[in-house]
């Protein structure tokens, strides 16, 4: 399962706005984009302007980066929403919304999608009663997402409920005492709330 393990903030600091990749840090004042709103590297201040190729290209970073996914597996979930009837770059953000480690994070289990891709992928949750510990696994209406009774997570999942920062999306339902959420419906585009113009992808990977 490969992934990016390099700094948080300058995937944040090459997009010049707030991916909220960190969970807690990223709403105090020692975000990196608070402090040096500007590119990574030793250009960063002088990069020039994009062009259209360029800005269709950022916006398929920023998706990849926000929902943690690399190159292949984002190509696929494009080629996935080609095939599914519908606007395809709906269909997308959709795919890639319903993923469980998303999923985890839009309940409030965890404060950030990395947090919840581990929580995940160290077993601690359970899909329809089944333990499920592929972050990537796409949910369906009606799946009940779960935290085990065996995990040890669950005073810091509490703590992620209790700091409620983020707002719970009309698809999903939580019923915290039970540590528990379920898909109601499929996620809408607006109830998709990231920053990303998801035609431009649907642009960048049609040329
Ligand atoms: Fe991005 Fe969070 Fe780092 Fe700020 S603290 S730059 S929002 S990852």
């Amino acid at each position: 399962m490969a992934r990016y393990r390099d700094a948080k903030c300058r995937l944040c600091r090459r997009e010049g706005q707030k991916l909220f990749l960190k969970g807690a840090r990223c709403f105090t004042d020692k975000c990196a984009i608070e402090r040096r709103n500007y590119p990574p590297g030793q250009h960063g201040l002088n990069r020039g302007k994009l062009t259209p190729y360029g800005i269709q290209l950022r916006e398929k970073q920023k998706a990849k980066r926000i929902y943690g996914v690399l190159e292949s597996q984002f190509r696929k979930y494009f080629q996935w929403a080609e095939r599914e009837k519908g606007v395809t770059g709906e269909n997308l953000l959709r795919l890639l919304e319903l993923r469980l480690d998303n999923v985890v994070h839009r309940l409030g289990f965890a404060a950030s999608r990395r947090e919840s891709r581990q929580m995940v992928a160290h077993g601690h949750f359970a899909v329809n009663g089944r333990k499920a510990s592929v972050p990537s696994m796409l949910l369906k209406v009606g799946d009940v997402v779960q935290l085990r009774p065996t995990s040890k997570m669950a005073a810091r999942l509490d703590d992620n409920v209790n700091a409620g920062r983020g707002q719970l999306p009309q698809w999903l339902e939580i019923e915290p005492n039970e540590r528990k959420g379920v898909v109601r419906s499929l996620p809408l585009r607006e109830d998709i709330q990231i920053p990303v113009s998801e035609q431009l992808i649907v642009e960048l990977y049609s040329k």
